[in-house]
């Protein structure tokens, strides 16, 4: 578990680098015609350090998402006091033996896409706050379930007494496809579902989010740089 945490840091990478791009990031909002203080930015710390976590904090960034449980959980569990008041977000593909060990962790469990996961947190963490993940191109491969089956897995956990706050998507990963179509249903869908947040866009597609009316975008490469692979 330690390889997570001993994860790699860029080079030159400080807090006033993060609080720089995060800077550039809300101007990137604004371009593209949102309103940077309406914006959340949740960053991405996904394959970099629990360095990298800490500097986003110092940068003021305190929100920030994880995608594989075991990473996640490594962070969290070095006990960085830096860390303390992070609000983790939850936002790749779970598999439903993982939730029992990342309660108490995770802040909102963004990628809820089907019944049994929403059972498994409805069990474990009573009243959790989640969003439903929706694949709005019904790409191979991915995360989310369909549009058409987003409303009623919406309705069956705010039965079992969860927190929907809204609705969570990955735009499309071939480049080619233009992630506005997508976008734009996920953000209509929610409106109809009336669940306030759209968690949608990332550092490549994000003013085509804003354009749609994302509520959060996540960012990882556009505030610590490329990943390594
Ligand atoms: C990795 C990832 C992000 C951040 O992607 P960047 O390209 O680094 O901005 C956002 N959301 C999800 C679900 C991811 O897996």
């Amino acid at each position: 578990m330690t390889e997570y945490v001993d994860g790699p840091v860029p080079d030159g990478l400080t807090a006033e680098l993060i609080h720089e791009r995060h800077l550039s990031v809300l101007q990137r909002i604004e371009e593209a015609g949102g309103d940077p203080e309406e914006v959340s930015v949740l960053a991405v710390t996904k394959a970099f350090g629990l360095r990298v976590a800490e500097l986003a904090v110092e940068a003021g960034l305190t929100s920030l998402g994880e995608n594989y449980a075991q990473e996640l959980e490594a962070k969290a569990r070095a006990q960085s006091p830096t860390l303390a008041e992070v609000d983790w977000h939850f936002i790749g593909r779970l598999q439903r033996n993982k939730v029992k060990k990342l309660v108490g962790i995770v802040g909102v469990w963004e990628s809820v896409d089907r019944q049994a996961l929403v059972d498994e947190i409805a069990r474990r963490d009573p009243g959790a706050r989640i969003l439903i993940q929706v694949n709005a191109e019904d790409e191979e491969g991915k995360g989310g379930c369909p549009i058409s089956e987003a409303g009623a897995l919406a309705a069956h956990a705010l039965e079992h007494g969860l927190d929907v706050g809204g609705l969570m998507t990955v735009g499309p990963t071939d480049q080619g496809i233009d992630p506005t179509p997508g976008f734009r249903a996920v953000a209509a869908l929610a409106g109809d579902l009336g669940l306030a947040e759209r968690s949608m866009g990332m550092t490549a597609d994000l003013e085509e989010a804003v354009a749609a009316g994302t509520t959060t975008i996540r960012v990882g490469r556009a505030l610590f740089g490329p990943r390594k692979k």
